[in-house]
């Protein structure tokens, strides 16, 4: 047997994406001890570890959990990435690497970083994985098989450190792609959060219209609003970080979405037909793309 790319692998936050990494870093040998800490009280004594692999007994005390550790990844909403990183900085090993799975990743550099202490190595890590669901019983081991995985380590960053981080990332199923913050925030800002902020928009104008309609939005959801719902019942805490954390990127993003939808608006209103056919063929072909990239 090779042996295990960490000792000690220490996660915060184990819900969806922590226990799901915790699960695929066992499944996988990639590290001799996995351990984690996580504030909801309701995930402690219920039997977690079996389920998940880990190593101890799930901890409230963050500072406890990474001490020892030559990895730890935030697992939580990015707005608690600041506060976290203040509160491990004295605790960590020296030579340690610190990574994330958030959503957002300039804010990595802005709230992380600073406090992190010499000789630490950030190599901050966004897997373009998940589902609507959330908690460790949401969690699974092959959620990033086939996916991407989005590494984002600030210039100067020990490349020792980057490669084991995409080694970890490759050992669970990713392909990994390293690229600047500020490049990830605008390309997450139109593939990801403009979806999900038109998501939850949709959902909500529903609930909006009067009683008699809202049941039939119900009833023939299957006609398209469906698909909406799914994307809408996504964490609220989570979401609720990512703009206020990517704000510029969304907000201009969502100026341009605004635009074009003017622009089909008055379309419609002026019955341009070929307007709207050329359109909706030039949108059918990106489709397929996503298809045949095994991203559908
Ligand atoms: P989740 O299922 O809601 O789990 C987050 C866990 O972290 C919860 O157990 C939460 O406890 C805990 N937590 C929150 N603040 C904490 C703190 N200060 N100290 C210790 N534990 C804390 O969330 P998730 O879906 O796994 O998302 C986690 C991260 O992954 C986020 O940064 C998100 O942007 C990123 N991400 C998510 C997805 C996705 O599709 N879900 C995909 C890629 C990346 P409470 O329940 O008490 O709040």
């Amino acid at each position: 047997m090779t042996e295990p790319l960490f000792e000690r692998v220490a996660l915060i936050g184990i819900g969806l994406i922590g226990s799901s990494l915790a699960r695929a870093i066992k499944t996988q040998g990639i590290a001799r001890e996995v351990v984690a800490a996580d504030r909801n009280a309701d995930y402690s004594g219920i039997g977690l570890e079996g389920d998940l692999g880990l190593d101890h007994p799930l901890s409230p005390d963050v500072a406890a959990t990474v001490a020892g550790a030559d990895l730890v990844v935030l697992c939580t909403p990015v707005g608690s990435f600041g506060t976290l990183a203040a509160e491990i900085a004295p605790h960590l090993k020296p030579g340690a690497i610190v990574s994330d799975v958030g959503s957002v990743k300039e804010l990595v550099l802005r709230e992380v970083a600073p406090r992190l202490p010499p000789g630490v190595h950030l190599v901050p890590a966004h897997p373009i994985a998940g589902t609507e669901h959330s908690g460790p019983k949401a969690g699974f081991a092959t959620l990033f098989k086939g996916r991407w995985c989005i590494l984002t380590p600030p210039e100067g960053t020990d490349p020792a450190a980057v490669a084991k981080v995409r080694a970890l990332w490759e050992g669970v199923g990713s392909m990994v792609e390293v690229m600047e913050a500020a490049h990830h925030d605008r390309v997450l800002a139109i593939t990801s959060h403009l979806p999900h902020l038109i998501a939850y928009t949709i959902v909500d104008t529903a609930v909006g219209l009067e009683n008699s309609t809202q049941s039939e939005v119900i009833k023939f959801s299957a006609s398209g609003f469906r698909d909406f719902t799914r994307i809408a019942a996504s964490d609220p805490v989570m979401w609720r970080d990512i703009f206020l954390n990517n704000r510029e990127a969304v907000l201009d993003i969502l100026q341009r979405f605004t635009e074009d939808l003017t622009r089909l608006q008055r379309a419609i209103r002026r019955g341009e037909g070929d307007t709207l056919q050329e359109l909706f063929t030039r949108t059918r072909r990106i489709r397929r793309e996503v298809v045949d990239a095994n991203q559908a």
